[in-house]
């Protein structure tokens, strides 16, 4: 397998153009201010692309066009919906190498990964709602001898979704499979730090969908996603982002009083009972695989595992075989197809890393091994790298409390069950959590009291489309995939009727 050429560079399959505007209506249009902003690629921190930079006049426009294209899109049936969400899953998996080229270059995360998870997930996510719609039923109730409860599905309306720049196509796909199924119109904003990927995609799979059905929107934050969360004709706001501004999404909502989905920040435990280690096998090296995956997609994953708690008796020994493994982790070229870890989708992200890893030696954590940028060189110098890196400390220190959103995880040891669960569950975060035991009922009882939506045992990073998967605590309302995330996108009409 062959380093995949860059997009703008001769042999690439995958180029994006000069200039995007905003698709609303089902066209690509001008931003009604007339202006745009530079999209950086993080692999070589060179600009490639401009954006529309949206404001509360192209928020205005794609909301109209999203009602306008309500008024038939709401008298489709599930069949119908159904069948466009396949062709779009179709389309995709047709194109699959080439978008995956396209979410790479646009974020930095490797394409080994854009191939093997983000576009097949995507894919996958809209076959399954697809599924999930054509399945659903609704009730009838016999109230007495002449009178009936009827339940209908009746889909929110325009709905508002913001999404963020770690998985840009892929949340865009947990949030627009669900709402199409549903029967709703969408305005989505992507990630002012990656907003291209989706834009590439949409030239993709664009012409399948009735125009106004979907509309992107552009640009920053508080210019175009405030102004769509507060539109006082959206139905609904799902929001993925960071717990801060998840905050402010809510307020904004209430003003509308509409409900809120909030995927937000974690600080994810990573529990390695003593039993891993009795014996040097298979087992042993899951578990230590395991470990190294706070490096997957650069760390730049909301439930990275960032906090590696590992059992007192094992800890000398499953700590130095772990470095072991992430000293074997091949940083490089996001193009090259053996990179398992890329570049920091942006240099704000790539600074605030930096700074964390000062902030945890100044809290007197020991750096074990990473803790610096990395210069792959030549083409590559200005692109956004960090080494792996592994600290040593405890769970008070801020590097074991923040969520710092980089390829850095944070060790510490613990002595027993009940010292585990409450390491664990020592933060204000409850995303994802891992548990590693042989022992099953040791796992179980684990599993069962963490506080966390999600909680691996023996696996980690799984992502299949049928698992509910949500924060407790302050890492969010709501839950996304599975058949109930339907419910989150529909309203129930009851129809009482007395014959
Ligand atoms: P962010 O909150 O800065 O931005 C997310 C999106 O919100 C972007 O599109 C941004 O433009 C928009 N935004 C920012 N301010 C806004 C405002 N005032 N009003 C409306 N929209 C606004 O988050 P980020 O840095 O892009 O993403 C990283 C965060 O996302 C991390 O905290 C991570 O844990 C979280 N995340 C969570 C999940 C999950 O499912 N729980 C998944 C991926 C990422």
């Amino acid at each position: 397998s062959s380093v995949y050429a860059a997009p703008g560079q001769r042999g690439s399959i995958a180029d994006y153009r000069p200039r995007y505007g905003h698709y609303i209506g089902g066209e690509w249009v001008e931003p009604v201010k007339g202006q745009y902003f530079e999209n950086i690629s993080p692999v070589n921190g060179k600009p490639f692309t401009e954006v529309a930079r949206g404001t509360s006049e192209d928020i205005d426009r794609a909301v109209d066009a999203a009602w306008k294209a309500f008024e038939s899109w709401k008298k489709t049936s599930t069949t119908e919906r159904a069948n466009l969400l396949n062709k779009i899953a179709d389309r995709i998996e047709q194109n699959l190498e080439k978008i995956a080229v396209a979410e790479t270059w646009d974020n930095g995360k490797p394409v080994r990964e854009t191939l093997a998870a983000d576009i097949p997930l995507t894919v996958d996510h809209f076959r399954y709602f697809a599924g999930v719609l054509r399945a659903q039923e609704g009730g009838i109730s016999q109230i007495d001898e002449n009178t009936v409860a009827y339940h209908f599905h009746e889909p929110l309306g325009v709905v508002a979704q913001i999404i963020p720049w770690n998985f840009p196509i892929l949340m865009a796909a947990w949030k627009l499979a669900p709402a199409l199924a549903a029967g709703n119109c969408v305005v989505i904003k992507p990630a002012e730090q990656t907003p291209a990927s989706l834009l590439f995609l949409f030239e993709i799979i664009g012409d399948l969908i009735p125009a106004g059905v979907v509309n992107i929107v552009n640009g920053f934050g508080i210019e175009a996603g405030a102004p769509l969360a507060q539109h006082k004709r959206i139905r609904k706001v799902a929001f993925t982002g960071e717990t801060t501004t998840g905050r402010l999404i809510m307020q904004y909502a209430s003003q509308n009083l509409i409900p809120v989905t909030l995927e937000l920040g974690g600080k994810s435990p990573n529990l390695f009972f003593e039993d891993v280690a009795t014996r040097d096998d298979g087992f042993y090296d899951k578990a230590l695989e395991g470990f190294t995956l706070f490096a997957l997609n650069q760390g730049e994953v909301c439930t990275c595992p960032s906090r590696a708690l590992i059992q007192r008796s094992i800890y000398d020994q499953f700590l130095g075989d772990g470095l072991q493994r992430v000293s074997k982790i091949i940083q490089g070229n996001p193009l090259d197809p053996n990179t398992m870890i890329g570049a920091q989708a942006s240099n704000d992200q790539l600074e605030k890393i930096l700074s964390y890893i000062q902030i945890g030696q100044e809290g007197g954590a020991k750096l074990l091994t990473g803790g610096e940028r990395v210069d792959l060189g030549g083409d590559l110098s200005g692109g956004f790298y960090v080494a792996p890196t592994v600290f040593e400390g405890t769970n008070d220190m801020r590097i074991f409390q923040e969520e710092i959103f980089g390829p850095v995880v944070s060790v510490t040891s613990f002595d027993d069950f009940d010292d585990a669960i409450s390491i664990a569950n020592d933060t204000l975060y409850g995303l994802g959590a891992g548990v590693w035991s042989r022992n099953i009922d040791t796992a179980y009882r684990a599993g069962r009291a963490i506080e966390a939506g999600r909680v691996w045992t023996n696996t980690y990073h799984q992502y299949p489309a049928h698992a509910a998967f949500g924060g407790y605590k302050q890492s969010g309302i709501g839950r996304e995939n599975h058949a109930q995330m339907l419910d989150h996108y529909q309203q129930t009409k009851n129809l009482l009727v007395s014959y």
